[in-house]
């Protein structure tokens, strides 16, 4: 019998695997965690660098922005969405991730 914390561990792993955005694997991530939402189950995982927050299970297969509110994620827009993923990690957190989090406005 294979423990289930041992199974959902390779499950998690393989989506790591799968990422293949480059601009991902350049983040240094915190273990994945899950978070229960609209009945929905999103992994979520955040860099410890820039503390961006990034969540799969939004639709699609791939990692997505997101803003990581106190109750509830939300998907960031359009344009922060495609910044976030097509830039490297820059490796500390940047005061205008809070304007694309939607916190803060311009
Ligand atoms: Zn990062």
């Amino acid at each position: 019998m294979v423990p289930v914390a041992s199974f959902r561990d390779v499950v998690i792993f393989s989506f790591l695997k799968m990422d293949n955005l480059n601009c991902l694997s350049t983040h240094l991530w915190e273990k994945p965690r899950s978070f229960k939402q609209g009945g929905k189950t999103l992994l979520l995982r955040q860099c410890v660098r820039c503390g961006r927050d990034f969540a799969l299970g939004f639709g699609g297969e791939n990692w997505l922005p997101i803003y990581l509110g106190t109750f509830k994620v939300d998907a960031l827009g359009k344009e922060a969405r495609e910044r976030w993923l097509s830039e490297k990690c820059p490796g500390m957190r940047l005061p205008d991730d809070d304007v694309d989090r939607g916190i803060v406005r311009r």
